[in-house]
């Protein structure tokens, strides 16, 4: 056990298990502005093995004030979000294995950035990547924490595999653009710092498998009044998501391809209507002229000696039974597409 730790230790229901369970464990945290940055920087200093952060953004001056990873240099340099909380977090725990991820996360990418993850913590702003996380989660059984703050209010739920899930609590979800957001209505620092630090909080227990002790409400804040509620929350028998498992907005259409951070590689969906028209079998008989491929589970894996990347390496092919495929040794999107429609096929 790390010294850094001992205090955390100290506590009854983390412990030096619990700890051993933080070592072992990865946590994926979609946003890394203010309210992602409080969630990274907590789960860094806990010890959380492994932390992916996606981020599309860059740091800009009017950030800084609450978000709190980020310097005046960052902003002035324009610095990826996502890029600059690694750092922190490598400078705070050099022992974390961090990724960042510069992408937006969506329908194309959610699946791979989520991969291993044993919690995924909301740092987002906008409610359709929360859909697209909340449909994620349930759709996997992977425990989700939903945050959010503006103004001078906070919130913050669970989404666990056996509970209610983000629509389940907010049945009528507003359109885009109908709610408030920090750059309407403005946000105080300590306040999102607040609904950040119980998320964090929620993931650890998560994490460390405590779920009794998870706050299974709907958790608020309002500083306006300074108080405090967790309003109880149960699965609505109508929710098309976590009761229907109708996983909308995990299958929004839109682009096909997602460049995979730091592995070189992109994701090709197939074009729309044809998931799960893939026989593996029947694909892999015909891509044998190609170079060999390997069935493993539900994919299939191999290079294709007919088609190189400009430095002249094979790109590598992995076929999901869904349809979906991960190009590898590869960064250019269009050229994924075209391998894919040419040896996977539409
Ligand atoms: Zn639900």
């Amino acid at each position: 056990m790390h010294e850094i730790h001992h205090r955390q230790t100290l506590l009854g229901w983390l412990g030096e298990a619990g700890q051993a369970r933080l070592t072992g464990a990865h946590a994926l945290v979609v946003g890394c502005g203010a309210l992602g940055g409080v969630i990274v920087e907590w789960l860094a200093r806990a010890g959380v093995g492994e932390l992916t952060l996606v981020d599309r953004d860059v740091v800009e001056p009017s950030n800084l004030h609450r978000q709190v990873l980020f310097t005046e240099r960052d902003a002035r340099d324009r610095v990826a979000k996502a890029e600059a909380a690694a750092r922190r977090v490598r400078e705070i725990a050099p022992d974390v294995r961090v990724h960042a991820c510069v992408e937006h996360l969506g329908p194309g990418n959610a699946m791979e950035l989520a991969r291993g993850a044993g919690v995924i913590v909301d740092g987002l702003d906008n409610i359709e990547g929360r859909l697209v996380l909340n449909d994620l989660a349930v759709r996997e059984r992977i425990p989700f924490v939903h945050a959010a703050a503006v103004a001078m209010q906070g919130r913050s739920l669970a989404v666990l595999p056996d509970g209610a899930c983000l629509r389940c609590v907010f049945p009528e979800m507003p359109q885009p653009g109908a709610l408030e957001t920090c750059d309407t209505a403005g946000v105080a620092g300590p306040v999102v710092g607040l609904a950040g630090s119980f998320a964090a909080l929620q993931a650890m227990r998560v994490l460390v498998g405590r779920m009794d002790l998870v706050d299974r409400g709907l958790w608020c804040a309002d500083l306006d009044r300074n108080r405090f509620v967790s309003v109880a929350t149960q699965r609505d028998p109508a929710c098309a998501c976590c009761v229907g498992r109708k996983f909308e907005f995990l299958q929004a259409s839109g682009e096909r391809t997602a460049s995979l951070c730091g592995r070189g590689a992109v994701q090709v969906l197939p074009a729309s209507g044809a998931r799960g028209s893939v026989s593996l079998e029947r694909l892999a008989a015909r891509l044998q002229a190609h170079g060999r491929f390997d069935r493993q589970g539900d994919r299939l894996h191999g290079a294709i000696n007919s088609a190189r990347n400009a430095d002249g390496v094979p790109y590598e092919l992995t076929v999901f039974a869904d349809g979906r495929a991960i190009v590898g040794r590869c960064t250019d999107r269009d050229a994924a597409l075209g391998v894919y429609d040419r040896f996977v096929g539409g």
